[in-house]
């Protein structure tokens, strides 16, 4: 067959037999070039959705039947990282709770900033606590959506978490990010990261390599060490679907979940119009292999709290 700008073409024919002179040359016929799924099927294959396609194992898997279902925007339930006027966010509460209503979703986990992160405005224990008593108020007056009571706790220097254990305890999902000294080296940051999902209550690591496309480059960090962690310790990994962050790469979104780590997407959402982010957190799950098993807000809240729940240690 021929490939070109045109289509995929017979060639089969062409070129056999001696050409008489003022003959025009066979006519090659266009077997397939009006849509993608024509291009593969007239190569045996079956469709490979673009995000794979890099050459990293997509025809192989193709060509065995093993190409992965990726997830899609329509199985996701819920937003899993959300900023309220507690902290740095735009949205009241109730005003959270109406746009993720509005967007179909079940819940939305609210995750304002701990104490120490006085730059995005975080919540002393004294204000979180009011937080929770709102939810439970908004919550009472909801009917088939949920606001989740979380927090993105900052991850202190030495990994241990900017909250009290009972605070903790009284939260649905804890995330635990870096938000502050990002320049300590390789192998202290690891640890660092490590010694926070070790915490019990550490639920999902917030945007793990610290990114901020155009402002900041990724903090050095071991990412495969973060992954046996994380697997160790029932620790969840995020996709950030801001589109100033986007990690994790398809790499590591790869080496993720075969270490069977769960990941959970989150727009990171300051201004509710954020919330649309969501598909570029598809987006990079879907680079990444990732099929509706591998992503944690694909489940019901009820599916989600049960999965994060950590073994004592
Ligand atoms: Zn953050
Ligand atoms: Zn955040």
């Amino acid at each position: 067959m021929k490939l070109s700008e045109y289509g995929v073409f017979n060639a089969a024919g062409a070129g056999k037999g001696r050409r008489k002179a003022g003959e025009a040359a066979k006519k090659e016929i266009r077997v397939a070039g009006k849509t993608e799924n024509d291009v593969y099927r007239v190569l045996g294959l079956p469709y490979i959705p673009p995000e794979i396609r890099e050459d990293s194992g997509e025809i192989e898997a193709a060509q065995a039947g093993t190409l992965p279902e990726l997830v899609e925007i329509e199985d996701i339930r819920g937003d899993l990282h959300c900023h309220s006027s507690y902290s740095d966010g735009a949205a009241t509460l109730a005003e959270v709770a109406a746009g993720g209503k509005k967007r179909g979703y079940s819940y939305i986990l609210v995750t304002d900033h701990s104490r120490s992160l006085h730059i995005a405005n975080g919540l002393s224990p004294e204000r979180l606590r009011r937080q929770l008593a709102e939810i439970d108020s908004i919550n009472a007056k909801l009917k088939g959506f949920k606001l989740l009571k979380g927090s993105e706790v900052d991850i202190l220097p030495d990994g241990s978490l900017d909250m009290d254990e009972a605070l903790l305890a009284r939260l649905d999902v804890v995330y635990v990010a870096i938000h502050s000294k990002f320049k300590m080296g390789r192998d202290a940051m690891t640890k660092r990261v490590i010694r926070a999902m070790e915490n019990p209550h550490a639920n999902v690591l917030a945007h793990p390599t610290g990114r901020l496309i155009g402002v900041r480059d990724a903090f050095e960090i071991d990412m495969q060490e973060v992954i046996r962690a994380a697997a160790r310790t029932g620790t969840a990994i995020e996709i950030n679907a801001h589109p100033a962050r986007l990690d994790l790469d398809a790499a590591t979104c790869r080496a993720a979940a075969a270490a069977g780590v769960m990941i959970g997407i989150g727009t990171d959402t300051h201004v509710l119009s954020e919330l649309d982010y969501m598909l570029y957190g598809i987006g990079t799950a879907r680079r990444g292999w990732l099929t509706k098993a591998n992503i944690l807000n694909t489940r019901t809240a009820r599916e989600l709290l049960s999965l994060l729940r950590k073994e004592p240690k």
